[in-house]
């Protein structure tokens, strides 16, 4: 996507008129509608003007399941691209359909764009009469401001719409400032993730931590614009909070499904160098926490474990709890797990002399964000044979330095040294040994 121009991505859940919509907009019929709803297309981009304005019109009708209950082919169904097409997005434009009323799904797409940096605009579409136009007024429900009522298939509001576009519209496209500057403002600086279930006491364990008195609480934006990570000064030196925005809003309308914060939990794993991963002790180790932690360490990300609510509960489910972690996080290792009481802040002490110790052993890593950087450097100059593909590198361990690549198929052996020349040169790694880890993994 090398376009110069201002994007708009259209989201919204299959069937709400999202291909309709862009037609509309660019005024001729260029995306074709999809014949079955929630059937995986591929991210279209085209060129659209509006009062002289010349920008690019994403459709990432990939991005959205047919379902959101269904985690276990979670993976087939996310499309990371048309993700990050809408991440990228100067303006997103979510769609809902006027006829079907907020579904799950439109909760769990507006639960994603709440915290968003940038513009997001509402369509309520099929209002293809006056008559219909009282029906968008329950979307303000979505918490994402006033919406328009618009119909895609005859026309009616487009153009108001996209005034209110223009209106927010950049000059300069999203993705044109540098973030690698940021980051080298920022190296050194730990990001630590808040991941966990809805209701698992996120924000609770969150404001905790900032409401300490000697924490200086700063926000800053994330890499992708939609995320606000926030600075807590600690006595170990400033750490990053990363996605922090749904956790500082005080009267959250957080109805986001477990899929839609799966999801928002895994980009902001992605984005950090320690994961804190909340378990609700009371409800024990489920599923989904249990395929989160998998992710997380499959990232190499160091996980720390906070058993959360412990005030809640008596001698036998504390066992109970013990036990179960044991069973369902035992390939998490010697991770720490502490016993906390987010509400009370009791057992929180324990947690930054828990963070010191996996920052020191962090800071013995080359950061998963600069391997991958080089990885995608090298492998943009001279691409491997035949369309395989490193997706994704992070260090397991410091000594030796260990590369673990996961790649779409087999690597020849002498592009698995071209790569290691690379790293090697990149981090001035000497003739230290290094090894090379390799995972096929089913592509982005
Ligand atoms: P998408 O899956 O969100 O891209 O939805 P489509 O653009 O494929 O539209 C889904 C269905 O809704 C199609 O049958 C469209 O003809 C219909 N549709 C789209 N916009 C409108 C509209 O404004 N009014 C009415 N009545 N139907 C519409
Ligand atoms: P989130 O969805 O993960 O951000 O969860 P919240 O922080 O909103 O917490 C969900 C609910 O659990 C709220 O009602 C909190 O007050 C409650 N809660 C959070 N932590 C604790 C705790 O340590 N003990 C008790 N008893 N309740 C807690």
């Amino acid at each position: 996507m090398a376009s110069s121009l201002p994007t708009v991505a259209i989201v919204g859940r299959p069937n709400v008129g999202k291909s309709t919509l862009m037609n509309r907009v660019l005024g001729r019929r260029e995306a074709i509608v999809a014949e079955q709803p929630g059937v995986t297309r591929d991210r279209k981009e085209m060129p659209a003007s509006w009062q002289g304005r010349d920008f690019t019109v994403v459709d990432t009708g990939g991005w959205l399941p047919q379902g959101s209950g269904d985690n276990a082919s979670m993976d087939a169904k996310v499309s990371a691209q048309s993700e990050k097409s809408m991440e990228g997005a100067d303006v997103v434009v979510m769609v809902v359909d006027s006829h079907a009323g907020i579904t799950g799904d439109d909760e769990g797409v507006a639960g994603r764009l709440r915290g968003r940096a940038g513009p997001v605009l509402v369509a309520v579409n099929k209002v293809d009469d006056e008559a219909r136009e009282d029906l968008i007024w329950e979307f303000i429900r979505l918490g994402l401001g006033d919406p328009f009522p618009v119909s895609a298939l005859h026309g009616r509001g487009v153009g108001d719409l996209l005034d209110a576009v223009m209106a927010v519209l950049p000059d300069e496209p999203a993705g044109a400032t540098d973030s690698d500057t940021e980051s080298e403002a920022d190296a050194g600086m730990v990001s630590v993730s808040i991941v966990g279930r809805p209701n698992a006491g996120k924000s609770t364990l969150f404001n905790r931590l900032i409401g300490d008195d000697r924490s200086v609480v700063h926000d800053q934006p994330g890499t992708t614009r939609d995320a606000i990570d926030t600075v807590v000064e600690t006595e170990l030196g400033p750490i990053r909070f990363v996605d922090t925005a749904g956790m500082r809003r005080r009267a959250r309308i957080d109805q986001a499904t477990e899929y839609y914060s799966l999801l928002r939990a895994l980009a902001a794993v992605d984005r950090s160098d320690i994961a804190l991963l909340v378990i609700d002790a009371t409800v024990g180790v489920t599923h989904q926490d249990q395929r989160l932690a998998e992710r997380i360490d499959g990232a190499g990300c160091p996980i720390v474990v906070l058993l959360n609510k412990w005030d809640l509960l008596d001698t036998e489910a504390r066992e109970a709890i013990a036990i179960d972690i044991d069973h369902r996080l035992h390939f998490l290792g010697d991770a720490a797990v502490l016993r906390v009481s987010a509400l009370s802040g009791k057992g929180l002490n324990r947690l930054l002399p828990e963070l010191r110790g996996v920052i020191a052993e962090y800071r013995r890593r080359i950061p998963t964000q600069a391997v991958n950087r080089v990885l995608r450097d090298a492998q943009a100059a001279h691409p491997a044979p035949d369309g395989a593909r490193v997706l994704y590198a992070t260090q397991g361990a410091a000594d030796p330095p260990t590369f673990t690549l996961f790649a779409n198929r087999t690597l020849p052996r002498t592009y698995l040294r071209y790569l290691e020349r690379r790293l090697r040169e990149a981090f001035d790694l000497g003739s230290v040994p290094v090894k090379l880890r390799v995972r096929r993994r089913s592509g982005e």
